[in-house]
């Protein structure tokens, strides 16, 4: 393949293995946990990284190699290293950059357990955190110390899709020396390229759009070959968090459709937030899509397109945003996102439930917000699922009010 290859073309080939001896046409699965040395001597090289080649999958397998090429290729960086679980991602990239004594300033709205990896957890291996809130270069700056050595964030931000400008992000990190982090799982590299603004190491959940079809856990981590090797050396190969070759197979097979399905996953979101939005039930639509969206003006400038995820609040309290989606027929109540299948949950009993109440409302997380994951059904059978239970919860609102009325009188 053409190092130059489109994207589309990328998702389908990129990294390829020629199978030699065989011409397999699907990718090889090296179901392995170990790889065979023709004599003590093969062994002492490869251990002595003499000479190429495998020795245990936990180091490395030709697979998950595939996986790995695939993505770097696609979000236009040098290598990439596959992780057990998209949270094994975020923790190799933090771990191989960050040390006792060192400080790190994260976005304040973050994946629930990305925060709770910062602030419950490397807190208590002697790093500090601050959490801001990255929508301005002085929020940052202010945060920034002496020790400052990473700087973390997601774009848009789980669940309420705020967008942060990566150009100005991008651009406080390099004056300021720091190594910056982007969790790229909601838009993937068809929609987004965090390395054009700069920044060093992008992290996917590969469980969510990669694979898209609901059946692995995964991550993967990419940056420049010689930070890939610093964390697979330091952080992966020791603490183990390594992909099954069986899941990076499954990977590689989900997105040679990433192209087609995140196309149509965004062009039903944007119908689906055009109909919430539309409807008095709903009080606010959060989807960078939309003109009235804070992140709308990012859509062509970092962003091609607002991805498949919406959030949105309805009026009324927190029972009746449970009520909502008990009464979903076509959605499954589920957490998780980017599947063939839409997807409906709750962040405040659900994702974010590692935040306190406290820290929730401070990242602007409220009780009543509902977040769908727009899948690839049709897009009709998936506004008529919202519209029905629209239709129910205001149907009981008007039924409790009534009540109230003939009481009052
Ligand atoms: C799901 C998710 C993660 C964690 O990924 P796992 O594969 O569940 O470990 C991290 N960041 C974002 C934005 C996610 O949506």
């Amino acid at each position: 393949m053409k190092k130059n290859s489109h994207i589309d073309t990328q998702a389908i080939h990129a990294g390829r293995i020629n199978d030699d001896q065989f011409g397999s046409l699907a990718t090889p699965l090296y179901q392995t946990s170990t790889f065979i040395f023709k004599d003590a001597e093969q062994g002492a090289q490869r251990f002595a990284g003499e000479q190429e080649g495998y020795i245990y999958t936990r180091l490395g397998n030709p697979t998950t190699r595939q996986f790995e090429h695939r993505v770097a290729a696609m979000e236009g960086m040098e290598d990439a290293a596959a992780t057990a679980t998209g949270m094994g991602a975020v923790s190799a990239a933090l771990l191989a950059n960050l040390s006792a004594g060192d400080h790190l300033v994260s976005s304040k709205a973050v994946y629930g357990c990305s925060y709770a990896l910062m602030a419950h957890q490397l807190t208590r291996f002697g790093i500090e955190v601050t959490f801001v809130d990255m929508d301005k270069a002085e929020n940052i700056t202010a945060a920034i110390k002496e020790n400052t050595k990473v700087i973390f964030l997601e774009t848009p931000i789980n669940p309420n899709l705020v967008v942060l400008d990566l150009e100005m992000i991008g651009k406080v990190a390099k004056q300021h020396n720091l190594i910056s982090i982007v969790d790229n799982t909601f838009l993937t590299p068809m929609l987004q390229r965090p390395v054009e603004f700069g920044i060093d190491i992008v992290v996917h959940s590969a469980t969510k759009y990669l694979n898209g079809h609901g059946d692995v856990v995964a991550g993967i981590v990419c940056a420049s070959a010689e930070m890939i090797q610093h964390i697979k050396m330091t952080v992966l190969k020791d603490i183990g968090a390594t992909i099954s070759p069986h899941d990076a197979w499954l990977i590689l097979r989900g997105m040679k459709t990433l192209p087609i399905r995140m196309e149509r996953h965004c062009k039903s979101a944007m119908q689906v937030a055009e109909f919430l939005e539309s409807e008095p039930l709903v009080k606010e639509v959060f989807y960078p899509g939309l003109k009235s969206h804070s992140g709308n003006k990012f859509i062509g400038k970092q962003m091609k397109a607002a991805g498949g995820v919406i959030a949105f609040e309805i009026n009324g309290d927190i029972n009746d945003g449970a009520q909502f989606i008990n009464h979903m027929q076509l959605f499954s109540i589920a957490v998780s996102l980017g599947d063939a299948e839409s997807l409906i949950q709750h962040p405040a009993s659900m994702t974010h439930s590692p935040y306190t109440q406290e820290e929730r409302l401070d990242a602007g997380i409220s009780d009543g917000l509902i977040r769908i994951s727009v899948g690839l059904e049709s897009v009709d059978d998936i506004i008529n699922d919202l519209k029905q239970a629209i239709n129910k919860i205001a149907r009981q609102q008007g039924a409790a009010s009534l009540k109230k009325v003939v009481n009052f009188s």
